[in-house]
């Protein structure tokens, strides 16, 4: 079996000096060191990936795919190099905005949340986002919250009131290492005279909320917005793992939060060292959200646009830069990708060079815009074998596909074209043109 360097490589040792593939040499950019830092993974051939997924009451937009899609190749790059990556995604499935949609809508809070998670999952799937290892529903990990309560309770650093379960920032001092935000501007959501500080906020919620409600040690109710995620990622990984992803909007308070409660069980630090966040797609300038009414959803963006252009038009930005969403942006992707295959026809073999800067833009903290430029380099040199390998790990599609009996006509052409017969060359040309198949001839 070649080792990982020598598929790459076309079978062959790599050139000197040539980094191969992205073991050890994988950088990121962490917002909680602000710098690009190599990846040091906690086991060396494992990485350990939580990111937050969505909450199940409406369908997914275009930014919920600009986030997603950027850590789906993520991971299939991390996996390509042969890491094993386990990519952790939990649903929330219970929140105010499931309860307000399914009362308006007069459906179980279950029947709106599976319905939603069940669209979810069909549109990542249709714009190629399938590299999860495990969809992780807050419901269904309603004992791992109350434990991870009852622990923070045990350790002096939650408090009970007669509106919930609240954590109190006080007792941890690296609150706000994450955000770098002052105590004095950050306010949790809950209005609570009762509670020790503003910033506090709820593990556990006391109340009635219809289906989605538990009986806890401390009163009947429910979980508070952050703790789900903890509850789940030490379930799978223990309080200590790699990655943690999501959008710019969730390092505060969410992030922040979800540090709190993990480093205060034990006092294991850091929690997670790689924090990746996604900078916003926008609409002329603002976030595309569901709140602000300014978002296409992605089943009705793929009525006009495929997969492969979606994607092609996510890459065509580092994802931590904002992304404005324009209809003339997305038109120009679909033509650069078109470009792209219309030149890369002939198959001329391996070129080192441009795959090595394929892989140098990945390990780059995934600058997609330079691997996006290799991936022309490499089309236009012909190696559409790299096409087909990087295409997967990109989840898009740079080689047309072309039936068996055109192939062969291309092959008999070539032939004809070296023998110098041009007439029946030209003529084999003008039939393929004609079924709608780009030609470019390299020169003979
Ligand atoms: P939500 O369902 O709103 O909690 O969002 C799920 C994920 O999608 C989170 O990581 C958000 O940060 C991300 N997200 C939502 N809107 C956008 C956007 N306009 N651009 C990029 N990411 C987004």
């Amino acid at each position: 079996m070649p080792s990982p360097a020598e598929r790459m490589f076309g079978g062959s040792t790599p050139p000197a000096g040539v980094r191969c593939k992205g073991i050890d040499t994988m950088e990121l950019y962490s917002t909680l060191s602000r710098t690009v830092e190599p990846l040091v993974t906690l086991n060396p051939d494992r990485v350990s990936l939580f990111v937050c997924g969505p909450t199940v009451y409406d369908y997914s937009h275009l930014g919920h795919a600009r986030t997603y899609v950027v850590f789906d190749v993520l991971v299939k790059y991390l996996r390509w190099t042969g890491k094993e990556v386990f990519y952790l995604q939990n649903i929330t499935d219970v929140d105010d905005k499931i309860i307000n949609r399914a009362n308006a809508e007069g459906v179980s809070q279950s029947y709106l949340s599976r319905k939603f998670e069940t669209e979810y999952l069909r549109d990542m799937r249709a714009v190629g986002i399938d590299a999860v290892s495990y969809y992780a529903r807050a419901t269904t990990h309603i004992p791992e919250i109350i434990n991870q309560v009852g622990r923070l309770l045990a350790r002096n650093v939650a408090y009970v009131t007669g509106s919930g379960v609240y954590f109190n920032v006080d007792t941890f001092e690296r609150n706000g290492e994450l955000s770098r935000q002052h105590r004095t501007n950050r306010v949790s959501r809950v209005t609570d005279a009762t509670k020790h500080n503003p910033e506090d906020f709820a593990l556990w919620k006391f109340g009635e909320y219809g289906e989605y409600t538990w009986d806890s040690p401390w009163g009947r109710g429910r979980p508070g917005w952050h703790i789900e995620d903890t509850a789940i990622s030490e379930k799978y990984f223990g309080q200590q793992y790699d990655i943690h992803g999501g959008g710019l909007d969730l390092i505060f308070p969410h992030h922040e939060a979800e540090i709190a409660q993990m480093e205060s069980l034990e006092g294991k630090y850091p929690m997670v060292r790689y924090w990746l966040h996604t900078g916003f797609l926008t609409v002329k300038g603002e976030k595309m959200s569901k709140s602000l009414g300014n978002f296409i959803t992605i089943r009705d963006a793929l009525q006009t646009w495929n997969k492969d252009v979606l994607r092609y038009f996510i890459l065509l930005s580092h994802y931590r830069s904002p992304l404005q969403a324009t209809e003339e942006g997305i038109a120009n992707a679909a033509r650069a990708l078109e470009h792209i295959r219309a030149i890369a026809i002939k198959d001329t073999g391996v070129n080192k060079e441009g795959r090595k800067a394929f892989t140098d833009a990945m390990e780059s903290d995934l600058n997609t815009p330079m691997a996006l430029a290799a991936i022309q380099a490499l089309a236009a040199s012909g190696d559409l074998g790299a096409l087909k390998e990087f295409g997967e790990i990109l989840g898009v599609n740079f080689l047309r596909e072309t039936s068996a009996p055109i192939s062969i006509l291309q092959d008999i052409r070539a032939e004809l074209r070296a023998k110098k017969q041009f007439e029946v060359a030209d003529m084999i040309r003008e039939r393929i043109v004609a079924a709608g198949i780009t030609i470019t001839d390299a020169p003979l």
